[in-house]
């Protein structure tokens, strides 16, 4: 089918809407000015930059969220998925607010650690737990774990995957095509500067969704220490496993003496209870989780198999953190797994998946646009392409990148909070209403109808 898409009107409407929101966000423009005088970018972290210039939240409640010049939100971005209750869900504030009155750091072990490692090493089928205060450290420590454990140095990671801003992790992130090598044989292409090289060279990038790939890898070297993946793809919009992909993975890991490491710093406790594990029933040596786990604090774990988390037990490996385990990070994770996030909270998300999708769905074809939509529980998006991406390569060669960002564009100037980038969409509350989703749905279906020749 030709795609119905009015080409000039993209880059037209585009404009128009980045002077839309411009308009209606001076107090964030002028925060802008002066931050960037302070902060690079003029934001905390550089996954807050965009154009033309990031909005400063003031607070949040519920569902939604308020800027510095007075705009509500229908908040969609949720703290990049961290934030699955809500803002200020009255159990974890409870929680938190008890705490701060009562110590908020001992850096010693307490009650809440224990039962937050037991709930977690439950949830995800491994018996032990560590904690950290990110995802980053998360992987980090999962890396060396596996490095200690096989003797070995080179780690496999998906192209055009991220799992954080350590040397060994950030290679091969989005790679400039142009640089990335074969399909056949990725090339490892440094994220940033100032890494070093010889890490660089130890991080070997692999396509998802080909497990042959990895079979024909395995066979070939004998230096592989693990293998780190996302069970369900979240930093290229969203890209599920094929059947049967992560069962090869864990079969020919196990074969090859490999240790597999799950990164669910994303999935954890967002698309089930249990995260990738539950949902596909494979269990890996190790996962990495954070963001949702913290309810809203800054918190990330390793759970493991008994016999590499014995490598901390006996201090061959150090596994260490002033913060870890601390009492706010403990006490709103401890609400969150043990009193919010239960069955009742997973059939809601699953209910508000398939009624956003749904109506995401016909309206992608009343109006011809070459897009799908993809979720599960918490998490999903819309991709624009009207060819199945897989993984990476597919990504960086088919996605509309001017249609995704026009919509997020509609979104935000119709109230929506988005993810910034490409990389990720909405993010789904136990807060969210039907009522809320049908705004969604009606910024994306302007959207359609201005973006296509039906307008
Ligand atoms: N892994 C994945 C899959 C992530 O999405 C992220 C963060 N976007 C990280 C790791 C790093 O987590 P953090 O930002 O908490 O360090």
């Amino acid at each position: 089918m030709r795609s119905p898409i009015d080409r000039a009107a993209v880059e037209r409407l585009t404009a128009q809407r980045a002077a839309k929101l411009r308009a209606r966000s001076p107090r964030s423009r002028a925060l802008f000015e002066r931050a960037r005088l302070v902060m690079p970018q003029g934001v905390p972290s550089s996954f807050q930059a965009v154009e033309p210039h990031p909005i400063y939240i003031e607070r949040g409640l519920g569902s939604r969220i308020t800027d510095v010049d007075g705009n509500e939100y229908l908040d969609c971005h949720n703290g990049f998925g961290a934030i699955v209750a809500g803002h200020g869900n009255p159990v974890i504030a409870r929680a938190i607010a008890a705490a701060a009155a009562t110590g908020t750091q001992f850096a010693a072990p307490s009650l809440a650690s224990v039962e937050v490692a037991e709930e977690l090493a439950r949830r995800f089928r491994l018996p032990r737990v560590r904690f950290t205060n990110s995802g980053t450290e998360a992987t980090l420590d999962a890396i060396r774990l596996a490095r200690a454990f096989t003797g070995k140095d080179v780690i496999l990671k998906i192209e055009g995957s991220y799992h954080g801003h350590h040397g060994a992790v950030m290679v091969s992130v989005h790679p400039p095509l142009e640089l990335a090598g074969p399909r056949a044989e990725p090339r490892p292409v440094p994220f940033s500067d100032g890494l070093l090289a010889g890490e660089v060279a130890r991080t070997v990038p692999i396509p998802f969704n080909d497990a042959d790939h990895l079979r024909r890898l395995l066979e070939a070297r004998r230096d592989v220490a693990a293998l780190i993946v996302e069970p369900i793809m979240m930093n290229i919009g969203i890209v599920m496993p094929e059947p049967g992909y992560l069962a090869a993975l864990r079969e020919l890991t196990a074969r090859h003496g490999v240790v597999l490491i799950y990164d669910e710093v994303k999935t954890a406790i967002t698309i089930a209870a249990g995260g990738g594990v539950e949902h596909f029933g494979v269990v890996p040596d190790l996962v990495c989780v954070a963001k949702a786990v913290g309810g809203g604090t800054p918190l990330g774990a390793v759970i493991g198999s008994a016999e590499i988390m014995e490598l901390i037990a006996t201090s061959r490996v150090k596994q260490l953190g002033t913060f870890n385990g601390n009492a706010l990070a403990m006490a709103a994770a401890r609400a969150t797994l043990l009193e919010v996030m239960d069955g009742a909270a997973y059939a809601r998300l699953e209910r508000a998946d398939a009624y956003l999708r749904a109506k995401l769905d016909a309206i992608i074809d009343r109006h011809g646009l070459p897009a799908y939509t993809v979720g599960l529980r918490a998490k999903g998006c819309v991709v624009f392409s009207d060819r199945p991406i897989v993984d990476y390569r597919s990504w960086a060669m088919y996605l509309e990148e001017d249609l995704n960002r026009l919509a997020w564009l509609y979104h935000l100037t119709s109230g929506v909070y988005m993810t910034p980038g490409g990389d990720e969409q909405w993010n789904l509350a136990l807060t969210h209403t039907e009522r809320d989703l049908d705004a969604f749905a009606d910024a994306f279906e302007e959207f359609a109808r201005d973006v296509t020749r039906s307008a």
